[in-house]
């Protein structure tokens, strides 16, 4: 789960991270009152639960309240990235000499957390990793002993840290990593760390992602939960208990066990399709289960064909044969449908879907691969 910047600044914050002084606004009027009260060059600042809102125009500066007050109503009711721009953060100006980055994430090849600095940072840090990785300095951690100083040291000499920033690059980075780790979190990034013209460092902005996992012992955290920043389809998907996770491809995926999702995402791209969702429907799914399954892919107006990869052990075929046959004659599907069916009761399955009536094309596949090619071929 995603909180906004304005919250993991409060959180920074308390942990001894140097933020600029500011507050957070949902009306023109209150900015300017909040720029007059700074009593200085202030940024306006966009609060969304994506990246990129500089690049999007979600982020200004304005030298007098006035002007505060005009950049946010045009900052306000804007659209970034397809989330509407409710709230603003107000924030004295920083006088940005360099902009740094510090950043910690899982690495799940080292199986380890990973902290990550680079003297390149700021808004193209994406293009960074991507064309110079080079440039990034990265360090695992042991859990068991914690981000130590010796590797601080490492990461800032790498990473071509200027003297001032190596000096105080430290406590930013071990405040950092105290976040993440007490806050169960997968993600906690400073971009940019700025270092000022008068020598000084400052996060001027600030990221965390919550393991969703761990949001029963975050209460805190989950408390911030914004629905409306978050895909409706997953909303309604954990509203109905089921693991759906949106993608931008054109193929709805559905299949019994994460393991096996997971791979048949993996062959489907691999076949040259792209996969619109993620969405396991657990094992020993009834028909009921997989009907409302299907009923939350097809929401996606992006699908325009999906591949149910059925592998029965606990799972009944005929099961889920009887579930998408029950989502024919009750959902509106005009997609078709290709079905990987083995398993327990694999035959019967394959008879309650040859004697479904034909306003749904239903097409079987004997294995995963024909069925992602057939898949594949379907929205091509
Ligand atoms: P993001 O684009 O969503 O990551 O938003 P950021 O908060 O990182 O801001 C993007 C860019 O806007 C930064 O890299 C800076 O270049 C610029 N910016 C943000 N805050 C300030 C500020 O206080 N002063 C100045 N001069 N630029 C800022
Ligand atoms: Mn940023």
């Amino acid at each position: 789960m995603k909180i906004h910047e304005y919250q993991a600044k409060e959180i920074f914050a308390r942990y001894g991270v140097p933020i600029p002084a500011g507050r957070v606004a949902s009306t023109p009027e209150e900015v300017e009152q909040i720029a007059r009260e700074l009593g200085k060059r202030v940024v306006v600042k966009a609060q969304v639960h994506v990246g990129g809102r500089g690049k999007a125009g979600g982020i200004k500066l304005a030298n007098t309240p006035e002007e505060a007050r005009q950049v946010a109503s045009q900052i306000l009711g804007m659209n970034i990235k397809g989330l509407r721009v409710e709230k603003v953060l107000v924030e004295e100006a920083a006088d940005i000499a360099q902009e740094y980055y510090l950043g910690i994430t899982v690495d799940r090849a080292a199986r380890r957390n990973v902290v990550m600095v680079s003297a390149a940072g700021g808004v193209d840090i994406e293009e960074v990793a991507a064309t110079t990785p080079e440039k990034i300095a990265k360090e695992h951690i042991d859990p068991a002993v914690g981000l130590m100083d010796y590797q601080i040291r490492q990461l800032a000499y790498r990473a071509g840290f200027a003297p001032v920033a190596m000096r105080g690059a430290g406590a930013f980075l071990r405040a950092l990593y105290k976040v993440y780790t007490e806050l169960d979190c997968s993600l906690a990034e400073i971009n940019p760390l700025v270092v000022t013209g008068d020598g000084k460092l400052i996060a001027a902005d600030a990221k965390i992602v919550v393991d969703d996992n761990a949001l029963y012992r975050q209460k805190e955290l989950a408390a911030m939960r914004e629905v409306a920043e978050e895909n409706p389809i997953e909303v309604e998907a954990r509203k109905r208990g089921l693991a759906y996770v949106h993608l931008d491809g054109d193929i709805g995926i559905l299949g019994n066990g994460a393991g096996l999702v997971m791979t048949t995402l993996d062959v489907v791209q691999r076949a040259g399709g792209k996969p619109a969702n993620f969405l396991d429907v657990g094992g020993g799914a009834s028909a009921d289960v997989v009907r409302n399954a299907l009923e939350i892919v097809l929401l996606n107006d992006n699908v325009k064909a999906v591949l149910f990869n059925i592998f029965g052990g606990i799972t009944r075929c005929d099961e889920v044969a009887k579930g998408i046959v029950d989502a024919t004659s009750t959902v509106d599907i005009n997609v078709p449908i290709v079905i990987r069916l083995v398993g327990t009761r694999e035959e019967e399955g394959r008879q309650v879907l040859t004697q479904a009536s034909g306003k749904v094309q239903l097409i079987p596949a004997a294995t995963m691969q024909e069925a992602a090619e057939k898949v594949v071929a379907l929205v091509k």
